[in-house]
């Protein structure tokens, strides 16, 4: 503590005394020196190097050592340069002299502390700045440090989840995949979002893919759609694709997150359970048939067995000689309350099946076709067979119940593919819709199968023709009711692909 002070005290003295005065004598007597090797050259009074001595002094050392300098040149002026030389004493035309030597030294040593004063001022605060920025660039640097530590924690992470996973900024071009996806497709995704996809999707399902992306793009919302990736080996899997957008706070898209989570266990139960319901629907709709069939026609055996009994009973009566035309008469009577029976039955079973009245609405005819064809995809892609739209532009919405044209399409589209199940060529389902003139719309299903035999083709839209072995012979009558019901027409061509084209008719607004 003791040694602390007066290690201080001795800072002080040679800071504020001793420095002081050592740089005040070594500038003066610099100036002292010279002024006397100048004198003998120049024989006039040369106190402008003590001046110099001022200043030198006012800047090394401080004011305060700029005042000793004055003090010490001002003697030394006024004993060596002032009259009366070699001595303190001042000749009075020489006190204007020195005055004016004095003032000029004080006037130095203000404006030198002055400037030395505002050049520390700033030199300090240059020091501060560096000092500064350097702080900030450590820290930048230690962020960044910790930014990237970040990134690859992050990176590791998303490489470890057994998911394929990838991003991609505001324009939709792929900037990361994480290397599970790398190792599952053989390559990353990389371009432009559509690209991309179109290089390892499954063609049938290149349609759903570019229809969810385009709405979710525009939108700029999450999208989700179930399609099959080709993997690094070749074979293709079901997949779960999954994008969400990201947005900075003010609403501004900043890039797209995806995640593919693999389905393809999910999909093979899901198919084997909807294979199972269809066969179960269709045991059922059988029995149910057949049950309504037994029914409808115990309920017309008994008038018509009445119709039949009576009716001989008549040409009994009429027949005798002489004919019994009363009886005759009474009979035929009966004969028509039974008819009449009849026909009620007929008419209560036509209005059981009128039960659900139609809801008709103006409807996109493409815009159905496509919700169709969505539901219809999971079955296209279990029998391996594709399907292909070509959807005429600018068509009228049609006046129609959408569930009832969806019901045709659907057995038009299952006719088509089990007409093509056992084929060995390409199974292509080609759905075709297009305006017809005048005020009518034209939808097509076309398929590659065997087509229509002769002895087929006469009666394909009659009530329980069939050619399967488990058909019912009722889906094309039913489509012909619904069609003609909506004012429509439906027949059956070749295609030009060699099979069956169905074609129907809707109108529309001409
Ligand atoms: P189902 O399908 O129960 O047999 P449909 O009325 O739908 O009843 O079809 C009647 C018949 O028309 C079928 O059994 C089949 O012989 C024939 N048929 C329908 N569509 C096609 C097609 N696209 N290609 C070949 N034959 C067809």
């Amino acid at each position: 503590m003791a040694t602390d002070l007066a290690e201080r005290i001795s800072d002080w003295v040679i800071q504020r005394a001793l420095r002081p005065f050592a740089v005040a004598g070594f500038f003066v007597l610099v100036a002292f020196l010279w002024t006397l090797y100048f004198q003998h050259i120049i024989a006039y009074p040369f106190p402008f190097l003590f001046l110099g001595a001022v200043m030198g002094s006012a800047w090394f050392g401080g004011i305060f050592s700029g005042f000793i300098a004055a003090t010490l040149s001002t003697v030394l002026v006024d004993y060596f340069l002032v009259p009366p030389l070699y001595s303190l004493a001042i000749k009075s035309s020489s006190e204007s002299f020195l005055a004016a030597f004095i003032l000029c030294a004080i006037t130095m040593i203000l404006l030198v502390s002055a400037r030395r004063r505002s050049e520390t001022a700033i030199r300090e605060a240059r020091d501060q700045l560096d000092a500064r920025v350097q702080e900030r660039t450590a820290e930048l640097r230690q962020s960044n440090l910790e930014l990237e530590e970040s990134a690859r924690r992050l990176r590791m992470l998303t490489d470890a989840i057994p998911q394929q996973m990838w991003s991609a900024d505001a324009q939709g071009n792929l900037n990361y995949c994480n290397q599970y996806l790398v190792d599952s497709l053989g390559a990353p995704l990389a371009g432009q979002f559509a690209e991309a996809f179109d290089a390892v999707l499954h063609p049938a399902d290149e349609a759903f893919f570019h229809q969810a992306l385009e709405s979710s793009l525009i939108a700029e919302a999450p999208f989700e759609i179930e399609a099959r990736l080709r993997l690094a080996d070749g074979s293709y899997r079901w997949f779960l694709l999954r994008a969400i957008p990201q947005h900075s706070v003010d609403g501004r898209l900043l890039r797209w997150f995806g995640i593919h989570v693999d389905i393809e266990q999910q999909h093979r139960e899901r198919q084997g359970l909807i294979e199972a319901h269809d066969e179960l629907s269709r045991s059922s709709r059988t029995l149910s048939m057949g049950e309504m069939a037994a029914s409808i026609a115990h309920e017309l055996n008994q008038p018509l067995t009445a119709v039949v009994t009576h009716a001989y009973a008549c040409r009994e009566w009429l027949s005798a000689t002489p004919a019994n035309l009363e009886k005759a008469s009474a009979t035929a009577e009966r004969i028509v309350q039974e008819s009449t029976r009849a026909g009620a039955v007929v008419a209560r079973v036509r209005a059981l099946f009128r039960s659900n009245a139609a809801i008709r609405q103006p409807t996109d005819i493409n815009r159905l076709v496509l919700d169709f064809v969505h539901l219809l995809r999971d079955d296209v892609a279990r029998r391996n067979m594709t399907i292909r739209l070509l959807l005429a532009d600018d068509l009228p919405d049609a006046e129609l119940d959408a569930i009832q044209i969806q019901q045709v399409l659907l057995n038009l589209a299952g006719n088509a593919m089990d007409a093509m199940e056992g084929g060995a060529g390409p199974r292509e389902l080609t759905i075709r819709t297009q305006r017809q003139a005048p005020g009518h719309i034209c939808v097509s299903v076309e398929d590659q199968g065997p087509g229509l035999a002769p002895e087929t083709s006469a009666r394909l839209f009659e009530p329980f023709f069939t050619t399967k072995r488990s058909g019912m012979g009722m889906g094309l009558a039913l489509c012909r009711s619904i069609i003609e019901s909506h004012d429509g027409r439906i027949w059956a061509a070749p295609s030009q692909s060699g099979g069956a084209a169905f074609h129907f008719t809707l109108p529309v607004p001409a």
